[in-house]
């Protein structure tokens, strides 16, 4: 399948390993395509086992959250850290709470996470969090109970230069602020151990916003470099509603863009005319659903929010979770008139689609690259919190745009150099593997 066989043999463990880690699989065989091209160039990746390292967490920590619901009743989740690759920093990382969550998609997620930390430039290594809790329909105080709960094992392992988490799917500022709160309590000090705070307590300016505008940045960059053209007036359809997809709403509009159509899981919403994305930020910050916007305003709305993928648009920004475009949504996406899908979550194509994509030259920026404003602007917040300082919303906003252009060009002049122009999944993942393979190789074998 690989054209070096070392890579072959490493993916061949890797498999026996990690067998029915489906996510994590996926996210490690993308990475190997791309970095194909270089392995065999450089015998000292071989000889010194980097790859082998590279796919190995340096730590996993798998444990109880045990935590009593509003009825009395004791319930228990299974909490997870995954301490994927330090070398070029102190692990960071998200928490995700979701049904969903197993040993695989932490993983995916924290190995993905090394290489998205190593594109901003920043002296951040890669971890990933979370717990198979559900959040939805639960009350404030089983929530709190709940995050105590996960803390009260986690804090050990953390620290302001060793592992500092943030937010994901399911963990906004309410439950960071419990988690930082209850880490607070344990070790009894405040230091920047969490990022994602509030404002009162050691937050930094537009982190909460940080994702999205710096997905609109990106795409911003991108369109200007490869095709001389921006944002204004481009019809843009964004999948999922909640921190990534309504700033990066928000921020596009801003731009001079349409948002033609939105989605959460209770369907899609569209209009040619442009949706109204504050108000759908509003409904959303109020833990409302999309359904509510279309009793409200002229919209279409299906409650199929696959729907989405086949409204006429320019520009796809799939922000949702996982795998949540397969090969027919990117038929009909291409079949809408798209001709760029910039991914704000994780890993939001599967592999097939991306394919698609890229065999009709669609341009196609990879979460790894293009969500990258969130931990960027984390790594601002590091740095206001060891300052003891606190930049404003202008300072932090000229440092992310700065950032993400240099993120693109970054990926860009990588995909040139290797000879595939434009193709930011190569860009991405070897740019990103080059700067952690040369601290890995300086540290020597560990
Ligand atoms: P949120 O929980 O805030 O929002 C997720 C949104 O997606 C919600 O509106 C949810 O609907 C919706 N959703 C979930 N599944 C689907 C689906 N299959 N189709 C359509 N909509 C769906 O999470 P975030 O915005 O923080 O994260 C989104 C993605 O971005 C994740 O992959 C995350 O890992 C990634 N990411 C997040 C970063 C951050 O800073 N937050 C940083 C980098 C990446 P509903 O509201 O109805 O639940």
């Amino acid at each position: 399948m690989f054209k070096s066989k070392y890579l072959e043999r490493v993916f061949t463990e890797c498999l026996r390993k990690n067998a029915g880690e489906i996510e994590f699989i996926q996210a490690v065989r993308e990475f190997f395509e791309a970095i194909d091209l270089i392995v065999d160039a450089d015998p000292e990746i071989e000889r010194l086992g980097i790859i082998e390292r590279m796919v190995e967490p340096e730590r996993l920590i798998s444990f109880r959250v045990p935590w009593v619901d509003d009825a009395g009743f004791v319930r228990v989740n299974r909490g997870y850290r995954v301490q994927f690759n330090s070398a070029i920093g102190p692990y960071k990382g998200g928490t995700r709470f979701d049904v969903s969550v197993n040993q695989s998609i932490i993983k995916f997620l924290a190995f993905e996470q090394t290489f998205k930390n190593a594109l901003t430039g920043l002296p951040l290594g890669g971890g990933k969090g979370g717990a198979d809790f559900d959040p939805v329909n639960k009350s404030e105080g089983e929530i709190m109970r709940f995050c105590q709960s996960y803390m009260a094992e986690l804090y050990r392992h953390l620290g302001a230069n060793i592992d500092i988490p943030a937010g994901d799917l399911g963990v906004g500022a309410r439950e960071v602020g419990f988690l930082f709160g209850y880490y607070r309590k344990l070790t009894n000090e405040f230091t920047g151990t969490f990022t994602g705070k509030g404002l009162s307590y050691g937050g930094s300016m537009l982190r909460p916003e940080a994702t999205g505008y710096g997905l609109c940045y990106f795409a911003a960059e991108m369109l200007s470099n490869l095709k001389g053209e921006d944002l204004k007036g481009k019809r843009i359809i964004i999948s999922g509603s909640g921190n990534v997809g309504s700033n990066a709403a928000v921020k596009a509009k801003k731009l001079g863009a349409t948002i033609v159509g939105m989605s959460d899981i209770s369907g899609m919403i569209a209009s040619d005319k442009g949706l109204d994305v504050d108000f759908v930020k509003k409904l959303k910050n109020e833990r409302k659903m999309l359904s509510e916007y279309s009793l409200l305003n002229d919209c279409d709305f299906s409650a199929d929010y696959r729907d989405l993928w086949k409204v006429q648009a320019d520009i796809a920004f799939p922000c949702a979770t996982q795998n949540e475009i397969n090969l027919e949504d990117a038929r009909n996406i291409v079949k809408s008139g798209v001709t760029m899908v910039c991914e704000g979550a994780n890993m939001p194509c599967t592999e097939e689609a991306i394919d698609y994509f890229r065999a009709r030259k669609i341009l196609f920026a990879p979460g790894k690259a293009a969500n990258a404003g969130g931990v960027s602007t984390s790594g601002l917040e590091m740095s206001q919190n060891s300052q003891h300082l606190r930049w404003s919303e202008v300072e932090v906003d000229a440092k992310l745009k700065e950032i993400m252009k240099g993120i693109y060009h970054n990926c860009y002049r990588t995909s040139v150099r290797v000879g595939q122009p434009g193709d930011l999944v190569i860009g991405a993942n070897i740019a990103g593997f080059i700067r952690v393979y040369e601290a890995m190789k300086a540290q020597g074998i560990i």
